[in-house]
């Protein structure tokens, strides 16, 4: 089953999808394994929405989902990507599904695992 890509144009979503293939490809970097196969699963059966993010630093976005007694408890599957600053890159296209995709399995900036952009700056 291949990923679900909304919003952005025809010539855009293939580029997500192309960049799908080429996470699979680096997780060879990502070190902890349960992490490895969750991202693994994001990048054959995930949804990528596309955007066109007012914050010109942001490149994606990953949301808390479940809210429960004032307490957030899981996080959303599907992941944002700022398709106008990421533009033509797609290098960092990839890195950034990564990186969003890390988070949606509960992955935070300074837990490493071989996560690009641990330190949440944008590169
Ligand atoms: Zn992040």
């Amino acid at each position: 089953m291949p990923i679900t890509v909304v919003g952005g144009s025809a010539a855009d979503q293939q580029r997500v999808e192309d960049a799908a293939d080429e996470v699979i490809i680096r997780l060879w970097q990502v070190t902890a394994g349960w992490l490895r196969a969750r991202i693994q699963t994001r990048a054959t059966t995930g949804t990528v929405i596309l955007e066109e993010c007012e914050d010109p630093l942001l490149l994606g976005d990953n949301v808390w989902h479940h809210y429960l007694w004032g307490l957030y408890t899981s996080k959303d599957e599907e992941i944002h990507i700022c398709i106008n600053n990421i533009g033509n890159n797609d290098d960092l296209l990839a890195d950034v599904m990564l990186h969003e995709w890390a988070h949606s399995c509960c992955w935070s900036h300074g837990d490493n695992h071989g996560v690009p952009g641990n330190d949440g700056a944008p590169p």
